[in-house]
């Protein structure tokens, strides 16, 4: 039967809209068909990968334990009366170098901390909230008692212990080193007000960490920060504005009205300030909130835009007549300060230490793995010499600064000490801090370009190591200290010829650099400390802190180390950059060594 294909027919419609039906089918098969042979035909879209094999970079420093690989920090520990702590140790330098521990690191960096001052309804908040990896980072530290341990342990070693503790927590994350020092040096200060400092010890001392923002009578443990730095000085804290008004005729009570423009850690629960009274400046802890249980009139006007120690909210505050109670005797604040002040000069010595070696040991990693121009880095000549030389600096920093936390533990029996920790630790504090920055900055250069890039964990250690020089007394504020010591208190320079003279005729080189270095310390005893005096500061406490560290290599350096120490730091066989070490220096055998 024939139907017209017509649109009048009926049927029309029907085969019609079927043949679209099936054409559309047809066209779709053939666009699939034509899909399938034109990718068959096409070259995949490859990752970036497949176009080469990657060769010849280097993995990240990691699964190591950043305690047992380094030989120089653990024989210190056992020499000086810390050998009890070495489980310890070991077991905090396990997770510091392991993935997820340096993990915590890199994001509290890469998320920094935010504030907020006000609520949703425009009340006053000052809060600062912190990345999960930051609190990670502050338990771990309050945990392994970073922040308390010779508090807690009073025996022999335990400043040694809890400086190799924190030697170890600043190679894996330096900022958040920052409360956990404050709370371990403000104990310090508080001695001076033996009942607050038993109302508030076991809070400080605790080994929880408890970030939660309530009054202290809520918590499970405190933490403990500092304010001194106003606008118009740092140093000069004699300057001060910031005023404290007595509640009462008598008391201890104050209301304090002012600012502070350097604070760091203001999520910390109490801090040790200076205002003044009548009497001068006077030395105050002011708590976040009010013994009552209200928030205290502490308002955080802005967190700083800072170069490193980014993980760290370093804030400017104001106090509008907040409460707070006095802390030793009126009038004598930078006295009773002071003792905070020391503690946190040697954990700025030890942190500078401590990001040196973490500096040595990527830059040794990365040698030992990467080659160029047909040999592994570490065996070529001209690097040989570099890493030698760091290690030379690195082992002599480590060194210093366990001799140091040893005179620590040793001062209270013992008045040589004493003397000897209140001048070393200016001369620890300027000269490490100094060198770090030179030593990091050289170990970067040693990664070549991937030094430079974030991913490497040498821009954050070198972002991280001038704040030490700044921190608690500039260069040239260290360097009048020595001088002041020595003026002042004449038995430190005796300490620190008796230390110098206990390796007297074992090295001739040193031998004559201590000679030189008594004539001028003498006449730094009998000097006032006039303005001619001071310009030739730096130069003395330069010579005293290699003459230290020239002793302390003789006594427990290795071998190779001590003689490559005295023949280009003490001799002065040596250029102006790292890497200078002269040919009679043993490269091999100090680079053997240095990283386990
Ligand atoms: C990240 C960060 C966090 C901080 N956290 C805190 C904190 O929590 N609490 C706190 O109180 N402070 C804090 N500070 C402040 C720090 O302690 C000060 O910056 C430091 O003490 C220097 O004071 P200043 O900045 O006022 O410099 P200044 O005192 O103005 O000194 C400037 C320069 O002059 C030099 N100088 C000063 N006097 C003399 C002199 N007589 N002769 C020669 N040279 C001199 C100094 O060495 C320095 O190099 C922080 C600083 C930073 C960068």
């Amino acid at each position: 039967m024939y139907f017209k294909a017509s649109w009048r027919n009926p049927l029309y419609f029907k085969s019609a809209s079927n043949r679209v039906f099936q054409n559309a089918v047809q066209l779709t098969a053939r666009l699939q068909i034509i899909r399938i042979m034109t990718s068959l035909t096409r070259p995949a879209v490859a990752p970036v990968t497949e176009t080469h094999e990657v060769l010849n970079q280097v993995g990240p420093l990691t699964g190591y334990n950043v305690f047992l690989s380094d030989h120089v920090l653990a024989a210190a520990v056992r020499r000086e009366g810390a050998g009890w702590a070495e489980g310890a140790l070991s077991e905090l330098g396990h997770l510091l170098g392991s993935e997820e521990a340096q993990r915590w690191g890199v994001d509290a960096n890469e998320n920094p901390p935010v504030l907020h001052t006000h609520d949703s309804a425009g009340r006053r908040r000052d809060e600062v909230v912190f990345h999960p990896a930051w609190h990670n980072l502050m338990r771990t530290s309050i945990e392994h008692k970073v922040h308390s341990l010779p508090f807690l342990q009073k025996r022999p070693g335990a400043y040694v212990a809890r400086a190799a503790l924190m030697m170890m927590t600043v190679q894996n994350e330096a900022g958040h080193t920052c409360p956990v020092s404050m709370t371990f040096s403000g104990m310090a200060a508080l001695q001076a007000e033996p009942d607050l400092a038993r109302e508030w010890e076991a809070k400080v001392l605790s080994p929880v960490y408890d970030p939660r923002f309530l009054p202290m009578q809520q918590k499970n443990g405190v933490l403990l920060g500092m304010g001194m730095t106003e606008k118009q000085g740092g140093s000069d804290v004699r300057a001060n504005t910031t005023r404290a008004e007595r509640l009462g005729d008598h008391g201890k009570e104050f209301l304090i009205t002012g600012h502070k423009w350097f604070c760091s850690a203001p999520m910390c629960d109490a801090f040790l300030i200076l205002a003044q009274t009548a009497k001068g400046l006077t030395c105050f802890l002011l708590p976040r909130w009010t013994p009552d249980g209200a928030k205290n009139n502490f308002h955080i006007q802005r967190l700083k835009d800072k170069m490193g120690n980014r993980s760290n909210a370093s804030s400017e505050v104001e106090f509008d007549r907040a409460w707070a109670t006095q802390v030793g005797e009126d009038g004598r604040g930078v006295n009773t300060i002071i003792e905070m002040v020391n503690n946190t000069r040697l954990d700025c010595a030890t942190a500078s230490a401590g990001l040196m070696r973490q500096a040595l040991a990527q830059a040794v990693h990365y040698c030992r793995h990467r080659q160029a121009f047909g040999k592994r880095l570490v065996e070529q000549p001209l690097m040989q010499n570099v890493l030698a030389d760091l290690t030379v600096e690195s082992e002599a920093a480590t060194l210093l600064v366990m001799r140091l936390a040893a005179s620590f533990d040793a001062r209270q029996a013992d008045e040589r000490n004493r003397a000897f920790s209140r001048i070393a630790t200016a001369i620890c504090k300027f000269w490490l801090c100094k060198r770090s920055p030179v030593h990091v900055g050289e170990a970067l250069e040693c990664l070549g370009g991937n030094g430079y890039v974030e991913e490497s964990a040498m821009p954050r250690l070198y972002r991280e190591a001038p704040l030490y020089g700044i921190w608690e007394g500039s260069g040239n504020v260290i360097c009048l200290d020595i001088l002041r010591a020595l003026s002042k208190d004449p038995a430190t320079a005796e300490a620190l010829l008796e230390e110098l003279k206990t390796v007297s005729g074992a090295d001739l080189r040193l031998d004559r650099l201590v000679a030189s270095l008594e004539t001028d310390m003498h006449s730094a005893v009998r000097k006032t400390v006039d303005h001619s005096h001071q310009a030739g500061a730096r130069r003395l406490a330069e010579r005293l802190a290699i003459a230290l560290q020239g002793a302390c290599v003789l006594r427990h350096g290795r071998k190779e180390v001590a003689e490559a120490f005295l023949a280009s730091r003490v001799a002065g066989d040596h250029g102006h950059t790292f890497g200078t070490l002269p040919e009679s220096a043993d490269v091999e055998r100090i680079l053997a060594g240095s990283i386990a």
